[in-house]
């Protein structure tokens, strides 16, 4: 949306179609692959970690949900072990597989929410392991929330991502996920490429996450349930993906993990999705571990394991030292029939914090829950594993030893806005907020914890910011609008809902309506970059140009490589008719964006004013290389290479701007 109005408002010729980067799927005929023998493929066995994304663990068959369609799962259990109750740490995305890959629990990986994080360079990843070891790596994902961007990949050969959508308006859901059937074709296609190394996979289904629209014949099969079409479908995926497997004989030397990242609430605790609380609605996910031949199993495991064990685990079936001092631990031993000796497990949501409420943490045991919220909880879950009646006034003694056991754990909780908090995109925002994470402004660091709400007590704020996200998302500010301006009548000044207003109102061209959402997100959070950003976009466009100018620099001295705002510092000196402090500015947004096709296009066409034809083309050719197919881009290289007296080359670029699109046939020179 932002850069739509970019368009409406830029130059002529500027056209912002934005390149989707094609997969690089490799068709060509598999090579033979070398059998190796049993000894070398037990010492160092193909490994395929699955996640399924949002997948409560009792609407699998094998864990005794009697109305699921899961044969190919459940197969999967059977001839391998499944581990009865499995935790996850974190309810949410992206920090949850951050700690399946790295084995380290959020508060040492950094990495706390869907929003503004990114896993750092310092973490060691599976996928760097298990490659250093001699491993080929790859990984084929299936939403637009673990994009290469957030730091995932490390370790990774191939990481066949959903790409940043395009920017042409309204964010469209497809183009932030892909189905289950294509993320699977992706991972044929690469095993069809493996050689005699072993290989290490990481597969990742989104298709449960809300909302729940499954294919045919599952949406019909599934009418009234569509999420259990959803799990269904994905099931259906997981065996063609093992039949492939069986089929090319890989099967068996494969040790295969499948797991989840979070559940989902469906309404229990009056939370719909997941991410707000700790319930183990979100928390219980599926663990089923098929190991390569010849291994001696177990076929359940009882006691209570986390998925951070994943990670060890992993790394000894493929007989790699496990690092020092991760927070996991290796469930080989329970897999051999022997014992875990672990049986606790740390979670926690800092989701609320985007909303200025409390983060949550919790440690759980096989029978007992805490909960540490400014209305602390505590569950006996054996007696009420629905989590229904809090126990923490009548038992202050365990009550307090839970406690002390979460902070001997995790330390004292991080202040909210603490950690990796990396740089959100203003698109960004709107691509997470249709996937249905609303996000606020960075939290302030000042607010103690015990001032913050706790989000028991926000439910009905967070259902209607929630609804506000999406409508927003898809472009339907009009029903978006009276539901932030209720919240804000319950929860007056919340940044989350002025920063949605704001972007609506933004979006609506009511830039002086819009700027004063943006200062009062900035009243809360001064530093806060997407407001910052929006004060001076809104100025550009209201013609004050030298408030612009201050507003956007100030943004760089504090976040130098936001992109937005390099570009925008562009846009306020080609408005104030400086040219080559424009061209500056493009330069410098080019070097942070290499591939980004509008800074080529805006330093063509600004180079082209200065009669610097001869660099102009070279940026319009830089525009083709990443949009070959923009026949406006070729007319202009055109104009560019008559300016330069280049008469072959211009009619060749002219001739394939008008064989794009007829209105550029007629010659205009
Ligand atoms: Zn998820």
């Amino acid at each position: 949306m932002l850069l739509k109005i970019v368009m409406k408002k830029g130059r002529a010729l500027i056209l912002l179609s934005y390149w989707l980067s094609v997969f690089g799927g490799n068709s060509q005929a598999p090579p033979a692959r070398a059998t190796g023998g049993t000894k070398a493929a037990a010492a160092r066995p193909d490994i395929i970690l699955i996640t399924i994304d949002t997948l409560r663990s009792d609407r699998l068959g094998c864990y005794g949900y009697s109305s699921a369609d899961t044969p190919n799962i459940d197969r999967l259990a059977a001839g391998g072990i499944r581990f009865k109750t499995t935790v996850a740490q974190v309810p949410l995305t992206l920090p949850s597989h951050a700690t399946i890959l790295t084995g380290a629990l959020p508060t040492v990986h950094g990495v706390r929410d869907n929003v503004g994080y990114k896993l750092g360079p310092e973490q060691r990843t599976l996928a760097e392991l298990l490659k250093s070891a001699g491993y080929r790596t790859a990984a084929f994902v299936g939403s637009y929330v673990l994009n290469s961007r957030v730091g995932l990949n490390q370790g990774f050969d191939r990481y066949d991502d959903v790409p940043l959508g395009s920017s042409s308006g309204v964010v469209n859901l497809n183009e932030l996920e892909r189905p289950a059937a294509d993320v699977i074709d992706k991972t044929i296609d690469w095993l069809k490429t493996a050689r005699a190394t072993p290989f290490f996979v990481w597969v990742h289904l989104y298709d449960p996450h809300d909302p729940y629209r499954p294919p045919e014949p599952f949406a019909a099969r599934f009418k009234s349930r569509p999420y259990d079409g959803e799990v269904g479908y994905c099931d259906q995926q997981i065996g063609r993906l093992t039949a492939f497997l069986k089929n090319q004989g890989l099967y068996d030397r494969s040790a295969m993990v499948l797991t989840s990242d979070h559940g989902e609430s469906f309404g229990e605790h009056q939370e719909f999705t997941h991410g707000m609380f700790l319930y183990d609605t979100t928390l219980l996910v599926p663990l089923i571990i098929k190991p390569a031949l010849n291994f001696s199993l177990a076929r359940e495991v009882p006691s209570q394991v986390s998925t951070v064990d994943i990670f060890p685990t992993v790394l000894e079936i493929a007989n790699v030292g496990v690092p020092p001092k991760i927070a996991g631990h290796s469930l080989l031993g329970a897999m051999q029939g022997r014992e875990t000796g672990v049986s606790e497990a740390y979670s926690e949501t800092y989701y609320p914090a985007q909303f200025g409420w409390s983060p949550l943490r919790a440690v759980r045991r096989a029978g007992t829950k805490y909960i540490e919220a400014p209305k602390a909880e505590l569950y006996n879950l054996r007696r009420d594993p629905g989590e229904l009646r809090n126990l923490h006034s009548q038992q202050p003694e365990l009550a307090a030893g839970m406690k002390q056991r979460l902070t001997s754990i995790a330390g004292a909780p991080a202040k909210p806005g603490t950690g990796k908090v990396s740089i959100v995109d203003p698109e960004e925002f709107e691509r997470l907020a249709a996937l249905g994470y609303v996000s606020g402004p960075r939290p302030s660091v000042s607010q103690s914890s015990a001032q913050l709400a706790d989000p028991k007590d926000k439910l009905h704020i967070f259902q209607l910011i929630s609804r506000a996200g999406q409508a927003a998302a898809n472009g339907q500010c009009a029903a978006a609008i009276p539901l932030l301006e209720q919240v804000l009548r319950e929860e007056r000044g919340m940044a989350a809902a002025h920063l949605l207003l704001g972007r609506c109102r933004y979006n609506e061209e009511r830039f002086e309506l819009a700027r004063s959402d943006f200062e009062k997100v900035l009243a809360r959070s001064p530093d806060d970059p997407q407001a910052l950003f929006f004060v001076a976009a809104c100025d550009y466009y209201l013609k004050r140009l030298p408030a612009a100018e201050a507003g956007f620099r100030r943004l760089l001295s504090k976040e130098p490589g936001y992109l937005p705002a390099q570009k925008y510092l562009g846009f306020v000196y080609e408005a104030k008719g400086e040219i080559p402090r424009a061209i500056v500015e493009f330069q410098r947004a080019s070097l942070l964006a290499p591939r980004d096709e509008e800074c080529h296009l805006k330093l063509g066409f600004l180079l082209a004013r200065q009669s610097r034809f001869q660099e102009a083309a070279s940026h319009f050719r830089e525009a083709l290389a990443i949009n070959p197919g923009n026949a406006a881009t070729h007319y202009n290289l055109g104009l560019a290479y008559l300016k330069n007296d280049d008469r072959e080359h211009a009619e060749s670029e002219l001739a394939e701007a008008c064989r794009l699109d007829q209105k550029f046939c007629k010659p205009n020179r």
